[in-house]
């Protein structure tokens, strides 16, 4: 495990599911949190959690796809814990829909969420990362960012940019002492996974019977399994380390295989 003491790590969407591993991950590597997430009650649970490794955590909700919200989030985070040295791009969304349904506003949404949140946050943290010298910031894409998904034009446009994002700020930062990565997981047994695969118009769509649901995605993947949202968090846990130094504009699969179909 890597030790993260006397460092602040933001992480966005951290009430549930991927985000809240990697906090308690991060906490348990000794990094001080800054978390948040649209709904409170789960989130503070996370912040109660990741407090019992001894380091400080400020939860806070707040959109990530308002400019406004991120803003006052930050300055809040910076009095309660400092300025961030890691950020992990996380909150996102998914929408399963033909394109000819697609309202603007749902694409819009998908689009915010998951690719103008990083950029506000990441805008936001470079000049202090940029100053001390040092920073991380880890967006978390999808394989679907690599290969489109049918019926998911917004999710994977989305996931597209942000790798897309992750690599131009990586030729920006380089000579800050700061890397950015993407990391790009298949199936998460996480509640977006099965919210997914029980969602009526994905099962219409792909001619799946909700009980057989689950196993074809699974039987999907090569190794027949879905990841476990701690595997994500280790390797979050890893790039954050100076181990991983070298790792820079990348764009790292965690997927049990699925990239190779
Ligand atoms: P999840 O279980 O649905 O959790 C999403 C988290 O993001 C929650 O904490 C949610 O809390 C928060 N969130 C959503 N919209 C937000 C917003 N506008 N502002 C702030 N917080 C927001 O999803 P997950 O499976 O853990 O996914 C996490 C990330 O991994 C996403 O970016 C997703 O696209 C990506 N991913 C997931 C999978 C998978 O198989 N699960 C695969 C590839 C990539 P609130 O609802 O309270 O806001």
């Amino acid at each position: 495990m890597s030790d993260f003491t006397n460092k602040t790590a933001i992480v966005t969407g951290a009430s549930r599911g991927i985000g809240r591993a990697i906090a308690l991950r991060l906490a348990q590597s000794g990094a001080n949190l800054a978390i948040c997430a649209r709904s409170w009650q789960a989130l503070s649970d996370v912040k109660s959690e990741a407090e019992t490794f001894g380091i400080k955590c400020f939860a806070q909700i707040a959109d990530v796809s308002s400019e406004p919200a991120v803003v006052e989030f930050l300055q809040a985070a910076i009095k309660e814990v400092g300025e961030a040295d890691i950020l992990v791009n996380n909150a996102g969304i998914y929408v399963t829909e033909p394109i000819a349904e697609h309202p603007l506003r749902v694409w819009q949404a998908v689009i915010d969420t998951n690719l103008t949140g990083p950029f506000l946050m990441s805008r936001a943290v470079i000049p202090s990362m940029s100053k001390k010298n040092w920073g991380r910031i880890i967006n978390i894409s999808s394989i679907s960012g690599k290969v489109a998904e049918i019926y998911g034009s917004a999710y994977s446009a989305s996931k597209f940019g942000l790798i897309g994002l992750t690599q131009a700020l990586a030729l920006e930062t380089a000579k800050f002492g700061i890397t950015v990565n993407a990391i790009c997981p298949g199936w998460v047994s996480t509640d977006m996974t099965f919210n997914q695969l029980k969602d009526d118009e994905y099962l219409a769509l792909t001619n799946i019977d909700e009980a057989d649901s689950v196993d074809v995605a699974r039987l999907s993947v090569p190794q027949m399994r879905f990841i476990d949202p701690e595997e994500v968090a280790d390797l979050v846990d890893y790039l954050c380390s100076e181990k991983a130094k070298g790792i820079h504009g990348q764009a790292l699969n965690i997927c049990g295989g699925l990239s190779l179909h």
